[in-house]
């Protein structure tokens, strides 16, 4: 069985195609998709194609990419949908939250001081319903560490991870996987393989993004959730296991990094 720990599948990108996508892959047996919401307007989506789709699951969070546009009354908003779905089992982390200082203009002013105002907030929301974090890490390695040094959240997945071997074994370090997908399936991805190959198995799990960060085999198409066996196959390769084990274990560790999702297998 595969666990797919980050895909967007309420993107605009899949039109209302979103039960067959759900369908194929649960066909190629991922048996979990994780669907992070990104800003208040998509807390109902999100929640609502998780009670549809068998095998699907949520998170709700304001995006780094989102907070640009985003309202203090959001923030509450959140609270308010985080405490409403602690009954909901198929809820199972806040996210995606991050910092993106890859985008011109978000890295530094106001913007920057936004995104980790929200950044901050939100880890905070994580402390307090004891909720694991799905984050969004672009060149913003260290001071997301910073903060996760402050204020103790159970842990969760750094999303896409791209950084160096220290900053990995310090999110590792404070409790966290680290998510890898398509990046890792192109050949010059040199620094993504690398540490595809150098961490511990225990540290890593399997994510699309899908619509983004399409497969080499597939690029530029949308990616789909389905297409997590065959790039969990580039790391089983990559590793030297066998796809079984490799299997076994990225689905594991997400369940280790998303409790909630563990009663759901
Ligand atoms: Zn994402």
């Amino acid at each position: 069985m595969w666990i797919d720990t980050h895909c967007h599948l309420d993107a605009a990108e899949f039109g209302g195609e979103q039960t067959q996508i759900a369908a194929a892959a649960a066909q190629q047996q991922v048996k979990w998709i994780v669907i992070p919401a990104v800003e208040r307007a998509n807390f109902g989506t999100v929640a609502a194609l998780a009670a549809r789709l068998p095998n699907c699951t949520y998170a709700l969070g304001i995006h780094p990419m989102y907070v640009e546009h985003a309202e203090e009354a959001d923030l509450l908003a959140l609270r308010e949908a985080i405490s409403a779905a602690m009954a909901d089992p198929r809820f199972v982390a806040i996210g995606e939250i991050g910092l993106d200082f890859f985008v011109p203009g978000m890295d530094r002013g106001p913007l920057r001081e936004k995104q980790e105002h929200f950044y901050v907030q939100q880890l905070k929301l994580a402390r307090e319903f004891g909720l694991p974090v799905l984050l969004h890490v672009r060149r913003s390695q260290d001071i997301l560490l910073k903060h996760l040094r402050r204020i103790k959240v159970q842990g969760g997945i750094a999303h896409a991870f791209n950084g160096s071997f220290q900053q990995a074994e310090a999110f590792i370090g404070l409790g966290f996987r680290l998510g890898f997908g398509g990046a890792m399936t192109f050949t010059r991805a040199l620094q993504i393989r690398r540490l595809a190959v150098d961490l511990p198995l225990a540290a890593l799990v399997l994510e699309t993004d899908a619509p983004d960060m399409s497969p080499a085999w597939l690029h530029p198409a949308a990616n789909q959730p389905e297409q997590i066996p065959r790039i969990g196959a580039v790391l089983a390769d990559l590793r030297s296991i066998p796809l079984a084990e490799l299997a076994q274990a990225t689905a594991a560790n997400a369940c280790a990094a998303l409790p909630r999702l563990a009663t759901l297998v």
